[in-house]
């Protein structure tokens, strides 16, 4: 059986055909303009791809709430021509299938979780450091919505001694996203982050960062993996300072045989940056078992 996926992001919208395996068998990306100018494009693609159903993880805010007049749109996004648009609504009307919809990030997790390194796990937090910082959360097996979904990137943060300055978030300030997203970088040090490469007190930094909102995360929701992925995790020097901070910031307190084999714990994305699109296969299969 086929399955369609769309990861709807900031700057691209990735469409894919996929099986129940999560192998990818076809995919195309179309490049987030508008509604009106975006869409027909991703319905053109899809029609007449014999799929069973399709799972969408966006960006986000965006309503979840299966019971809400606008579920399936997005909500306050910055991105405005966006706002308020209903998504699910339109592929449903346009392609007559069942279709699942979540946050990009617990896309994401969904993807590890179902075919990565998480699999099997019923506790886990996937992280994207990109653009924004966002988080997906599965807790006792279910991917956590709650009020709306989580919003992990705007936790705020002491500040790295020295470092003046304010943050990149509008709402915020210094939260997580407004000190160590990639345009936090970029601001606060002039340069493109991957210019930044052998600076030692970019990483330094950025991993103090990092590692307290881990701890925040660890403390309040004991996840049993914490995966980290996005643009600025590509900087590998960062896993080892992170879990080295992580450790000193919990400082004993907690003992787990997850925290005693940190390197198996706080761990990069497992799936070659295609996590969110293997996210939306299984969101789809499991729409269409819901819904049959
Ligand atoms: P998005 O968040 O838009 O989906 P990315 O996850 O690729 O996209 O994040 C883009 C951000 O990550 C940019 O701010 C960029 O500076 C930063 N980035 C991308 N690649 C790297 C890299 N190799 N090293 C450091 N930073 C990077
Ligand atoms: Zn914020």
């Amino acid at each position: 059986m086929l399955y369609g996926a769309l990861e709807a992001g900031g700057t691209k919208m990735v469409c894919a055909i996929g099986d129940e395996n999560g192998k990818i068998l076809e995919q195309i990306s179309i490049p987030t303009v508008s509604p009106e100018e975006t869409m027909p494009k991703i319905i053109d693609w899809f029609k007449n791809k014999n799929i069973e159903s399709l799972g969408i993880a966006a960006f986000g805010p965006i309503d979840l709430d299966r019971k809400s007049p606008t579920y399936g749109s997005f909500t306050t996004t910055p991105k405005l021509k966006w706002a308020n648009y209903n998504i699910v609504k339109d592929m449903k009307d346009a392609l007559h299938i069942p279709i699942g919809f979540d946050t990009d990030v617990n896309g994401s997790l969904l993807g590890e979780i179902t075919y990565g390194q998480a699999k099997g796990l019923t506790d886990a937090v996937y992280i994207t450091i990109g653009t924004g910082v966002g988080g997906g959360v599965m807790s006792n097996g279910k991917l956590v919505h709650g009020m709306l979904h989580p919003e992990l990137g705007h936790m705020k943060l002491l500040p790295y001694e020295g470092d003046t300055y304010k943050g990149h978030c509008p709402y915020h300030g210094n939260c997580l996203e407004g000190m160590a997203a990639g345009p936090a970088i970029e601001e606060r040090w002039g340069r493109k982050a991957i210019e930044l490469k052998d600076d030692a007190k970019v990483w330094d930094m950025e991993a103090f960062y990092i590692a307290q909102a881990l701890c925040n995360i660890i403390l309040i929701m004991s996840p049993q993996i914490i995966i980290l992925g996005g643009g600025v995790m590509h900087q590998l020097q960062l896993f080892p300072l992170i879990r080295e901070k992580v450790k000193e910031m919990l400082n004993g307190y907690l003992k787990t045989s997850e925290l005693a084999d940190i390197d198996h714990y706080i761990v990069p994305a497992s799936l070659n940056d295609d996590q969110g699109i293997m996210g939306c296969i299984k969101l789809a299969i499991d729409e269409k078992a819901l819904e049959g």
